[in-house]
């Protein structure tokens, strides 16, 4: 007799997803999480009085985290107190100009027409285009696994209007930028968003060109912190009798006969169960969980020939006071050609870009959620571009540098008298991710994000080398984002329900 029906491994959005589904369905459950923190990334820390989000710190494209609450019997607004954000972002020119993004349509293309009067008129055109290949591609890719050519097929005899966008999925973000606009004050102001998806514009498929319009539908921060998301699954799972240990690592997948029977915790206890899902970077659980031993050597191939993914620097700073900001979120204005070469340039040559040149994004959290922070202070993570594999030295002997001149340079010439305010400064390198959240080269969203890394060519949700072991989280379709790792969850559990009988 088994001690669980399943045992999840990680409590990041992916895992709670598929456990408070698994607990609702009745069957035992057990999550175990190798830190002391449930939310992996999506999650929130207090130090002095101040809330920083550890890495999310914004949903949107929320159909997912709506569907898995109402599959709870539930809202998502029921369970989290979710504040609209509006403007959803300003972009800050290097001159020192700026422009806010509100969330109406209209407003919005007033701001475009101020700075290039035809592409202003082509925003309705690129606003119609990409409302109707969200509606498509949303429904269609998010809920329905992708592990196979079967489900692929399934998917689009689901889904018929999906053969209208397909020609997309050979552009790229770039691509549809540039059939919409010309100006390039216009597209700096779009080109940040494609590392959204974790790539630069030119490698990012095409129909993550929505992203710029699929904001204007909403973008939401839940009070309390990015916590609260997960806080809230858990909360329905253990009313379902989930039970969770915190600091309790898994050294190992227990297989036994070709099947997922078990996990083995780093302090040698052994756990027993019907099956095992996985909420960890699939290379890692292969390689180091589960052994590549117990792999087909296709399947291993496969699992050796993954590109892990983007991965950043984040600077967590606390103010007395309010910042020169206008929203939740502010980018630096950059170019496609800037963020393309970054990859080139930078990434591939472990070269950091010198603070005045990089960019990056400032979010503004308290702006949205003044309970963060004590009264008349504020909350900032700041994110310039950074990348794992440095050049010459690494991140221990990097980090404060690296922080420090970006913070001078961002209070110099971006935000006025930033600098003067702040009463605390923590950071969180790739090296620092990789070693807190167990993210192998602190990879947000486990695996690059381009064609070769998606749908059927990311990790199965059903194992397809071991019998009883499940994967959902970033490294599984449909990739990475909070939205997204949920969905992977109800995949995951659509797939247990089908295949197993617990
Ligand atoms: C800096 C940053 C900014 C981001 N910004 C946004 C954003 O604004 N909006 C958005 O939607 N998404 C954002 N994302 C992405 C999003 O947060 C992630 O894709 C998502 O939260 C990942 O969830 P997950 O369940 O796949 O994995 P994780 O959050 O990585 O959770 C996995 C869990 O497994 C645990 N674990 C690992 N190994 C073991 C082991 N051996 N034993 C037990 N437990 C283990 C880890 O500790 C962790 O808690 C951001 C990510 C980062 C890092």
């Amino acid at each position: 007799m088994a001690d669980y029906d399943a045992v999840v491994i990680g409590a990041g959005i992916g895992g709670l997803s598929s456990a408070s589904l698994l607990a609702h369905q009745g069957l035992k459950v057990l999550v175990v999480e190798q830190s002391g923190r449930i939310g992996g990334c999506c999650s929130t820390f207090e130090r002095n009085g101040y809330l920083h989000d550890v890495g999310a710190s914004i949903v949107e494209i929320i159909q997912p985290i709506e569907k898995i609450f109402t599959m709870l019997g539930t809202t998502f607004q029921n369970e989290v107190d979710l504040i609209p954000c509006d403007p959803i972002f300003s972009v800050m020119y290097r001159n020192g100009e700026r422009i806010t993004i509100e969330k109406s349509l209209e407003a919005t293309g007033e701001v475009i027409s101020s700075l290039d009067k035809r592409d202003g008129e082509r925003w309705k055109d690129f606003c119609n285009y990409f409302s109707e290949l969200s509606e498509v591609t949303i429904d269609a890719l998010f809920f329905d696994p992708a592990d196979n050519m079967m489900d692929m097929m399934a998917l689009i005899r689901k889904n018929p209007k999906l053969l209208k966008f397909l020609p997309t999925f050979l552009q790229t973000y770039q691509d549809l930028f540039l059939k919409f606009f010309s100006s390039s004050k216009v597209l700096n102001t779009m080109a940040y968003q494609s590392l959204y998806m974790g790539m630069p514009p030119a490698l990012t498929p095409g129909p993550f060109a929505m992203i710029p319009y699929t904001e204007h539908t909403g973008i939401w921060y839940p009070r309390g912190g990015m916590i609260k998301i997960p806080e809230a699954l858990l909360r329905l799972g253990q009313k379902d009798g989930l039970e969770i240990r915190l600091n309790a690592p898994v050294e190992k997948v227990i297989i036994r006969n070709g099947r997922a029977c078990g996990v083995r915790l780093e302090d040698g206890s052994e756990i027993s169960s019907k099956i095992v899902v996985s909420d960890v970077n699939p290379q890692m659980l292969y390689r180091d969980l589960v052994g590549l031993e117990h792999l087909p050597w296709l399947i291993r191939r496969g699992v050796n020939s993954l590109e892990l993914g983007k991965s950043l620097c984040m600077i967590y700073v606390g103010l007395d006071a309010k910042p020169d900001l206008e929203a939740h979120h502010s980018y630096i204005a950059v170019s496609m050609r800037e963020v393309n070469d970054f990859w080139t340039d930078h990434v591939e040559t472990g070269v950091m870009l010198p603070a005045e040149k990089n960019y990056g994004l400032i979010c503004w959290t308290s702006h949205s959620d003044d309970s963060l922070a004590p009264e008349g202070h504020h909350v900032l993570n700041i994110i310039p571009e950074s990348f794992y594999r440095l050049k010459d030295g690494n991140w221990d002997t990097f980090k404060d540098q690296f922080v420090e001149e970006y913070i001078d340079y961002v209070s110099d010439n971006l935000v006025p008298g930033l600098k003067d305010h702040i009463t605390q400064v923590i950071s969180s390198s790739p090296l620092d991710y990789e070693r807190s959240l167990r993210l192998p080269e602190g990879a947000l969203y486990s695996f690059n994000q381009d064609l070769a890394h998606m749908a059927v060519f990311r990790p199965s949700a059903k194992s397809n080398a071991i019998k009883g072991l499940y994967l959902c989280g970033s490294g599984t379709h449909p990739g990475g984002g909070v939205p997204t790792t949920t969905a992977s969850g109800i995949i995951a559990f659509n797939k247990i329900i089908k295949h197993e009988k617990l």
